[in-house]
């Protein structure tokens, strides 16, 4: 399936700890070896999702192995946009510890509102120093000026998602979106992170979709971070460096 370019990095999957998820990261991390992974994030929702786990199971991530059936393990979070003003639901001492850190609006954790303060919240939290990464914008949920996001993304150099799992489900609107996301992303050349967002095991590493639009859209190879385990991690260290005073 991956054949389009070579894939290494699942950054967006999902345990059982999310309350709507159905597999444990061991099950996740043994079907990322079969798929030929190397390196996968466990993101489970941020605790303002109903369900998701509490800040505790945050805190205590350094309870994982480094390494599961072969691959690479990071533990972080998906967390949720809780303003318009682009405040996330995990407070800066528990991000601080954490090996990555995706970022989006979910249904029941942001108001909602017009395109403008949905893209403004969406930009606010992408400055945010504690910020990796950026999920789905092509959701059809909350509305964003998509150009203003590929834009902002290069200029900050945070990378944002096409996410497999929008298109797989077929939400409404989300090809569309996601297909018009990602032709920005190739006009202004930021840096392109697919996720699968899985939410059971089958799911880690199935990128299909969102690979059909990147070829679609000429995102050129060198954009997108899933390509290699170093690339990755080079980024998330030099992330992590930035944030010093
Ligand atoms: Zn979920
Ligand atoms: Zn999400």
């Amino acid at each position: 399936m991956n054949k389009v370019m070579n894939i290494e990095v699942d950054l967006h999957t999902h345990t059982v700890a999310s309350g709507h998820a159905y597999c444990t990261i061991s099950e996740n991390a043994l079907a990322a070896s079969k798929r030929g992974l190397k390196l996968l994030g466990m993101t489970d929702h941020g605790p303002s999702m109903p369900g998701a786990p509490t800040l505790y199971h945050f805190g205590n991530l350094s309870a994982l192995p480094q390494e599961l059936h072969g691959v690479r393990i990071l533990g972080g979070v998906e967390a949720n946009i809780t303003s318009r003003e682009g405040e996330l639901d995990i407070p800066l001492r528990y991000l601080a510890k954490l090996e990555v850190v995706l970022v989006g609006l979910h249904v029941y954790c942001y108001p909602g509102g017009t395109v403008e303060q949905n893209t403004s919240a969406y930009l606010k939290a992408m400055k945010n120093p504690y910020t990796d990464m950026m999920v789905h914008p092509g959701r059809p949920e909350f509305e964003l000026d998509l150009e203003r996001v590929a834009h902002a993304s290069a200029e900050l150099g945070i990378p944002v998602e096409i996410n497999n799992s929008s298109l797989r489900a077929d939400k409404k609107g989300a090809w569309e979106n996601c297909r018009r996301f990602a032709r920005f992303m190739a006009k202004y050349g930021g840096p392109v992170i697919l996720g699968s967002d899985a939410h059971f095991s089958d799911r880690v590493g199935e990128f299909g979709f969102a690979l059909e639009l990147v070829t679609e859209a000429a995102i050129r190879e060198e954009q997108v971070l899933n390509t290699s385990v170093s690339k990755v991690l080079d980024y998330l260290r030099l992330r992590r460096q930035q944030r010093t005073p």
